[in-house]
C-alpha cells in the first residue's frame, strides 16, 4: 500500500461534538485529526445554534437527570476553558398559559436548580441560565488538533488494524460525530431523527439583560452603540429546511414569538441560521463502540426470539466510535460526553445503557 499519513484518532465531524472530542483527545495525543466537509469547524447545526444553556424542568426521569448533570458539568466546563465565550447572565422561564403554569408549579419539588419569581414577565429566573458563543468555543476547543476542512469523508474501511479513510488517511482509532448525516454507517438500528430549525440574529433598541425562554429564546443583549444592541432568537422546528426561508414565514414566527415575551423596538434582522437537530430514536445521546448486527447475529441468531446474551459478548467495529444524537441540547450535552467517551476509548470505564449503541441494538433486534 502507498504510505499515507497515520494518526492515533480521526475525528469526522467538526460540530461541538467533533470539537469537543478533539479537545479531550489533544490533551493524550498529538496525533489528532479533525475533518469536516464544510470550509470550517461550526458550520453545520452548531453554527446555527442559539447555543443556549437551560435546565430541563420536569418530574425526575433518567433523560432530565442526565440533563441537568451535563448542563452543571459544561457550564463550569465553558467558564474554565473559554470564559469570553459563555455568558452565565440566566435564564426566565415563562409559562406559556395557565396549563403550563400549573405543570411548573407541580415540578417545583423536582426542580434541581435555584430559581426566584421575575415580576416583569411572570416567569421564573434561573441563574444557571446561560448563552455560548457557538462558533468561537468549536474553533477554541478543536485549535489543538489537526484540521482539514472542505474534505467530504465518502468511504471508511478497516484494513491492517487500521482505519482508512477516503482510501487515503489512516486512523488507529476513527471516531464519527456527522450529526444528521450518517450516511457512514452501515447499521439499520442506527437511526436519526432530524428536526431542522431557524435562529436569528438581529438588532434592536431595547436593552435586555438576560436569557429569556417562552416559545423561543432570546439571548441577553450586547451593546453596538448608545442606541443599538445585537441579539439572537431560536429557534423553530421543522421536519424539512428551508434554510433561506423563502416567504420570511419562520423569521415573522420567531420576530412574533418573541414580541410575545418582552418588546423589540425597532428591530432589524441581520442574519438567519438553519441546521438540523440529530436526534436518536429514543433522543437519548448516541456514544461509544459501535456493535456489528451482522456478525453479531451470525454468532448469535436466538438474539431475535428475545434470548438474552451479555451485551460484552456482541461483536463491535474495532476502534470505531459514535459520538451523536444530542439533539437540540448539543451544547449542554457537548463538553460532559466527551470526557466520558474518551475516557472509554482509553479504557478507563464502561459507558452507561442508557447513552451506548447496545440499546439501540437490543431493542431493533427484538422488532
Ligand atoms: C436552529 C437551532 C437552534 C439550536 N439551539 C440550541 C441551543 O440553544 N442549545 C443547544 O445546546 N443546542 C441547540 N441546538 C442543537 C445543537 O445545534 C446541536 O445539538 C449540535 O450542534 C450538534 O452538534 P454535532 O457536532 O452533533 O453536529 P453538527 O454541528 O451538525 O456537526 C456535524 C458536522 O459533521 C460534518 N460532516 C457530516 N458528514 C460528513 C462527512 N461525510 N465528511 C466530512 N464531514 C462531515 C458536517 O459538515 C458538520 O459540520 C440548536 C440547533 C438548531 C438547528
Amino acid at each position: 500500500m502507498q504510505s499515507f499519513k497515520k494518526y492515533d484518532y480521526v475525528i469526522v465531524g467538526g460540530g461541538i461534538c467533533g470539537c469537543s472530542i478533539a479537545f479531550e483527545l489533544s490533551k493524550i495525543s498529538s496525533s489528532v485529526l479533525l475533518i469536516d466537509k464544510l470550509d470550517n469547524v461550526s458550520k453545520g447545526a452548531s453554527g446555527a445554534a442559539g447555543a443556549f444553556l437551560s435546565p430541563l424542568l420536569g418530574k425526575p426521569n433518567k433523560f432530565k437527570d442526565l440533563v441537568n448533570e451535563a448542563l452543571i458539568y459544561s457550564t463550569n466546563f465553558y467558564k474554565q476553558n473559554t470564559p469570553e465565550l459563555i455568558d452565565n447572565c440566566g435564564t426566565v422561564r415563562v409559562p406559556k398559559d395557565r396549563l403550563d403554569e400549573d405543570k411548573f408549579q407541580s415540578y417545583i419539588p423536582f426542580i434541581d436548580f435555584h430559581f426566584e419569581v421575575d415580576i416583569k414577565t411572570k416567569g421564573y429566573f434561573f441563574p444557571i441560565g446561560s448563552v455560548v458563543n457557538s462558533s468561537e468555543i468549536c474553533k477554541i476547543l478543536s485549535k489543538n488538533a489537526e484540521q482539514l476542512f472542505n474534505y467530504d469523508v465518502v468511504s471508511i474501511d478497516f484494513v491492517d488494524e487500521c482505519w482508512v479513510v477516503n482510501k487515503e488517511i489512516l486512523a488507529k482509532n476513527l471516531i464519527l460525530s456527522t450529526g444528521a448525516s450518517i450516511k457512514l454507517l452501515d447499521e439499520a438500528y442506527i437511526e436519526i431523527r432530524s428536526v431542522w430549525g431557524q435562529r436569528i440574529d438581529i438588532e434592536t433598541s431595547t436593552l435586555i439583560s438576560t436569557n429569556y425562554h417562552k416559545e423561543c429564546s432570546i439571548a441577553h443583549t450586547t451593546k453596538i452603540n448608545d442606541t443599538t444592541y445585537k441579539s439572537s432568537i431560536g429557534a423553530t422546528h421543522h421536519r424539512f429546511v428551508d434554510e433561506k426561508d423563502t416567504n420570511n414565514e419562520d423569521t415573522l414566527r420567531l420576530l412574533k414569538k418573541a414580541n410575545d415575551i418582552l418588546t423589540l423596538d425597532n428591530v432589524k434582522v441581520t442574519k438567519l441560521f438553519g441546521g438540523a437537530r440529530a436526534s436518536s430514536s429514543d433522543y437519548f445521546p448516541m456514544i461509544g463502540e459501535i456493535v456489528d448486527s451482522k456478525k453479531t447475529l451470525e454468532e448469535f441468531p436466538y438474539l431475535k426470539n428475545g434470548t438474552n446474551v451479555n451485551p460484552q459478548r456482541f461483536t463491535r467495529y474495532k476502534n470505531l466510535y459514535i459520538y451523536n444524537g444530542v439533539g437540540g441540547r448539543g451544547f449542554v450535552f457537548a463538553p460532559y460526553l466527551a470526557k466520558i467517551l474518551v475516557k472509554h476509548i482509553v479504557k478507563e470505564n464502561n459507558i452507561d445503557d442508557t447513552l451506548s449503541l447496545d440499546r439501540l441494538f437490543k431493542r431493533w433486534v427484538k422488532r
